[in-house]
């Protein structure tokens, strides 16, 4: 009855857990949720109101399908401060969100039957929109005793003759990692030489929290800048979520391509966010900057409670707001980390997403995007489910 190509793709783990807690809470439970993938923090005030302002100056009609020129203009200003990198506002197309941004290339670029390579844990959209188009996904896995570094050489083993692009994600999403420029740079010199595209998810560019060589925007350009696209957005930078701007900067002619895939579907982001972005993206940086040491803090403490359990392994995240923990060491044989995620909701009223969601069994993701209070009431009862369980397990490494 419905189309095929959704016979393949797989409803989002995350929205499940959120439902799970709903129930919880109506039921009247304290429920801690670390399931957020989005800044707890409001939006920035100048941002606020430059969105209220573009209402009261009636700017609610259709703008260009790729967007105003002003923000296209000031996505390239900030790319040349921050990478150093010429760009026009004919290769910047804002999109409804970063995930747009990849869908748009996605359709754009793969045909049935391609392959794609990309590395796990991975946030799952990105596999799942490979298959809605009917292309492969093609899974590197990177190791959390390696941090979860990207090995270029086994990405690299993973091309063959199929393979139309490659798509990075970092920082990273569950993992917190970052690909630096050095695993990056022979990844993109081994796909020029083949064509391959490079598609690079940059959604966490602004939440770093380790100095590490990270321009990957001038990497692609200086190699291989006509098979490039850069998939961007402003809902984690600026606390903008529910706004949805995002944005590809890519060749000239792909874009145009984005252009028309846009005009056919969803045609310009909302009008107003456009205005609010273009004050987020131009306006002062100090908001980011107070978010970042904001989540480092979390960032440094809910790994702190979490790893005093001998059984919890965990590196500790350079980028974006989530721990990895590894919890394997927790588990009854037999047992999932799905069944632990499911026992720490029933037990504690904790919901965090269990690493199956994202090809990672063994693992939790527990977003920091809370308050340290919230952080603390749930550390807490995380290690209090942990000593009820086996304790003959606790304390394996
Ligand atoms: N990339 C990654 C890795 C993400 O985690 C997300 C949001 N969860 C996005 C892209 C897209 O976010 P948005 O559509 O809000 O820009």
């Amino acid at each position: 009855m419905f189309a095929q190509r959704l016979a393949q793709v797989a409803p989002s783990a995350t929205l499940k857990a959120a439902a799970e807690a709903e129930r919880l809470r109506r039921a009247g439970h304290k429920v801690i949720d670390f399931t957020a993938g989005e800044p707890d923090f409001p939006t920035p005030e100048h941002v606020k109101a430059a969105g209220k302002a573009a209402i009261d100056a009636n700017f609610t009609r259709y703008t260009a399908a790729a967007g105003i020129p002003e923000l296209r203009d000031a996505i390239c200003a900030r790319y040349k401060g921050q990478y150093g990198v010429d760009i026009t506002a004919a290769e910047v197309l804002l999109t409804n969100g970063g995930k747009q941004a990849l869908f748009n290339a996605a359709l754009a670029l793969f045909n049935d039957g391609d392959e794609v390579i990309t590395h796990a844990p991975y946030w799952p959209t990105i596999p799942e929109q490979v298959k809605l188009v009917g292309a492969k996904p093609v899974i590197v896995q990177t190791r959390a005793e390696e941090g979860f570094a990207l090995h270029p050489d086994e990405l690299i083993a993973a091309i063959t003759p199929k393979t139309k692009a490659i798509i990075v994600n970092s920082p990273c999403n569950p993992t917190g990692g970052l690909v630096d420029e050095a695993a990056l740079t022979p990844i993109v010199d081994a796909a020029a030489r083949r064509g391959i595209w490079v598609i690079v998810d940059l959604c966490y560019e602004q939440l770093i929290y380790e100095k590490v060589p990270h321009n990957l925007v001038k990497v692609l350009f200086d190699r291989h800048r006509d098979r490039t696209v850069i998939a961007g957005s402003a809902s984690k930078s600026y606390a903008m979520t529910g706004w949805r701007c995002g944005w590809t900067i890519a060749p000239r002619d792909l874009t145009s391509v984005f252009n028309i895939i846009q005009g056919q579907t969803t045609s310009n982001i909302t009008s107003i966010t456009q205005k609010a972005a273009l004050a987020a993206v131009a306006g002062p940086q100090t908001a980011v900057q107070e978010m970042l040491t904001e989540y480092r803090t979390r960032r440094d403490n809910i790994h702190a409670w979490l790893t005093a359990h001998p059984a919890i392994k965990c590196v500790k995240p350079k980028g974006a707001f989530y721990l990895f923990p590894d919890i394997s060491g927790l588990l009854a044989p037999g047992t999932t980390s799905t069944d632990f995620a499911q026992g720490l909701l029933e037990k504690e009223h904790v919901v965090v997403t269990p690493g199956e969601a994202f090809d990672a069994p063994g693992y939790l993701r527990i977003s920091y995007a809370t308050s340290m209070e919230q952080l603390r009431e749930g550390a807490t009862r995380i290690l209090r489910y942990a000593e009820s369980l086996q304790p003959a397990k606790a304390g394996t490494r």
